[in-house]
């Protein structure tokens, strides 16, 4: 028997410094988190405030600055070791990315993009990877027919089904969702969103999902965190956090509609997000929030629980 795994991620002072010119660019500063087997957690930000840099780190394709990332309860994926990401890791630790046509192989048949980690993993058998694939094709609901067809042949919403599929591929534990929906079509979205909480289910799946757009997160999500500027400012249950969010941000971001590629043009004359290069000093958000004071423009505020599980950093709660 497998041993109980209670957390499937657990993500320690993540930290990720990228060098811009002579500057420090900290696209991933001090982020705690851990992600209970089955949990759904959504991560939301606007772009550029640092969720695929912490995808990327979570999974061991990006190397930390610092902290530490720890995947079934034993697998050190932070700090990471060269040219060594762990056959577990790789097996049971997925992603799926925003843009399903580059990230399925083009000259690939559809049944070749999926039973591409099947080969990679040994499954030498051509009959058994072709019945694989043909039994996920079915489950992601991508018809039978498309087996030999090429991504380009696709839509949008078909080429994402296969990259699911793909994910889905080698039984992962947890998967990680950058952007899923973000390229789709509206109408699109909702479909392949009901075919992520559906495969959830049946395969006791553990997801990270990532969006920019709080609703899409809250359909999908158990907990939300939200991202600013390289650090999360409030995490909750998603029903504390939807309907009685702690940070000014939170709001913002629950009364604004995005724009497609993910910054919240202007919102309510609060102007764009800053550049990492050159936060502002105190709280980060300052700048933008309706409800600053002095205490804001000067310190940077603890991520603190100040509900059971409702974790803000912000002024207004210390
Ligand atoms: P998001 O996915 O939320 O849009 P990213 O993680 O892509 O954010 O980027 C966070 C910040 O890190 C951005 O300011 C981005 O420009 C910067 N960044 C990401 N990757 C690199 C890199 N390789 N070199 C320098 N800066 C980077
Ligand atoms: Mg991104």
């Amino acid at each position: 028997m497998e041993p109980v795994i209670e957390r499937m991620l657990e993500v320690q002072n993540l930290k990720k410094y990228f060098s811009v010119g002579k500057q420090l660019l900290k696209a991933i500063d001090d982020v705690s988190l851990e992600v209970k087997t089955g949990q759904s957690v959504g991560i939301v930000g606007e772009s550029g405030s640092g969720k695929s840099t912490f995808a990327r780190l979570v999974l061991g394709l990006l190397e930390a600055t610092d902290g530490n990332v720890f995947f079934m309860e034993s697998i050190a994926v932070q700090p990471m070791k060269k040219n060594n990401r762990s056959m577990t890791l790789r097996k049971y630790a997925q992603i799926v990315f925003q843009n399903p046509y580059l990230s399925l192989f083009p000259h690939l048949t559809i049944g070749a993009n999926i039973e591409e980690p099947l080969r990679i993993h040994g499954v030498r058998d051509k009959e058994k990877r072709h019945l694989r694939a043909q039994e996920l094709m079915y489950k992601v609901g991508v018809p039978e027919a498309y087996y030999d067809a090429f991504p380009h042949e696709l839509s949008g919403g078909q080429q994402q089904r296969v990259a699911i599929a793909r994910a889905l591929a080698l039984n992962p534990k947890l998967i990680v969702f950058d952007e899923p929906v973000s390229s789709l079509d509206v109408s699109i979205q909702a479909q392949i969103l009901n075919l992520l909480l559906d495969l959830k289910e049946q395969y006791r799946l553990t997801y990270v999902f990532i969006a920019h757009d709080l609703a899409v997160v809250e359909y999908i999500s158990d907990v939300i965190a939200v991202m600013y500027l390289g650090r999360f400012v409030e995490y909750a249950p998603k029903r504390f956090l939807i309907d009685q969010p702690l940070h000014p941000y939170t709001n913002v971001l629950l009364e604004s509609v995005p724009v497609v590629g993910g910054s919240l043009k202007d919102v309510a004359g609060r102007g764009e997000i800053p550049s990492p290069l050159s936060p502002p000093s105190g709280c980060p958000f300052h700048p933008r929030c309706t409800k600053a004071f002095d205490r804001c423009r000067l310190e940077r505020p603890e991520f603190i629980e100040v509900k059971p599980n409702h974790w803000v950093a912000c002024h207004l709660y210390t």
